[in-house]
């Protein structure tokens, strides 16, 4: 069987075709509309999807936002604004005539990655840091999705009470200090406009301010691991996401984790199927593993 595996996030839409043994047999990707009206992404979808579905045998979504009975709900309107209430999976039903699953992406992304990982394991947590900063968690072996969805929205705990204020209407999430958006938030002076992937370059060039809000970024994610461990017992943390596998990034979330006590520690690793974690999840969660 081949799925039509659909990654849509804050920045770009993607589509893969995916055989049974994960090979992407065919990948294409687009911008994410920037209007983010339902009918900006609607026509966005259908460019997408149209020259793959038709040697596709069923349809598998994984999405940023919160995905309840296969409709979009969004938690922080700044990554999909006016997107709320969208139903994806009737939407893709409709285009394409094949059954259709829709999942969270980091959801799914965490449910690819504890695959990938091998039978040692029964409790993971994936953190994808880039636009935003998404979650998902396995515990025992199932993938938490909770019965509203919300399950693993490890980005939107609370990193700062005093801190900025995040799109979800909360002040001081993770996402909102830790993410590509909360670092560019953050800049000021001569950095002041620049988006994260320019601050990386200048952190690597020496700029001191750039080094900092990187830093900054790594001590709130480390922090965050630390709670996921003493509340899931986690073997394992999986790192994702354009700032999560930006080079040397991984490293300072693991020195400010080793500043925690011992009982905080877990091990960390970058994301085994990089930026296509989310559509091969999607893909093998329509397969029927779970
Ligand atoms: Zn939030």
């Amino acid at each position: 069987m081949t799925t039509l595996a659909i990654d849509i996030g804050g920045t770009k839409l993607a589509a893969a075709l995916v055989d049974d043994a994960l090979n992407l047999l065919e990948r294409r990707e687009l911008s994410t509309p920037a209007s983010q009206t339902p009918d900006a992404l609607h026509a966005a979808l259908r460019t997408l999807v149209s020259p793959l579905f038709p040697r596709a045998d069923r349809v598998a979504i994984a999405s940023t936002g919160m995905i309840r009975d296969g409709m979009l709900l969004a938690i922080n309107p700044q990554n999909l604004g006016g997107l709320h209430n969208f139903p994806l999976a009737d939407t893709l039903s409709a285009m394409t005539g094949l059954p259709v699953l829709a999942v969270n992406d980091a959801q799914a992304a965490a449910w690819a990655e504890y695959r990938a990982l091998g039978d040692d394991y029964r409790d993971m947590a994936f953190i994808t840091i880039s636009t935003g900063v998404g979650g998902g968690v396995v515990h025992n072996g199932q993938l938490m999705c909770g019965t509203g969805g919300f399950a693993g929205h490890l980005g939107h705990t609370l990193a700062d009470p005093n801190g900025p204020m995040c799109g979800c209407g909360r002040r001081g999430c993770v996402e909102a200090m830790a993410s590509g958006r909360g670092i560019a938030a953050a800049a000021q002076g001569e950095l002041a406009g620049c988006d994260a992937k320019t601050i990386f370059t200048r952190a690597g060039e020496g700029d001191e301010q750039a080094a900092w809000l990187i830093h900054r970024s790594a001590q709130a994610l480390a922090r965050l691991i630390a709670d996921v461990k003493a509340t899931t017992d986690c073997q394992c943390v999986v790192l994702g996401g354009s700032v999560g596998l930006a080079e040397g990034y991984l490293t300072q979330v693991d020195a400010y984790l080793a500043q925690e006590p011992q009982a905080y520690q877990v091990r960390l690793q970058p994301a085994h199927y990089r930026h296509d974690a989310g559509l091969l999840g999607a893909a093998l969660l329509a397969q029927g593993d779970k």
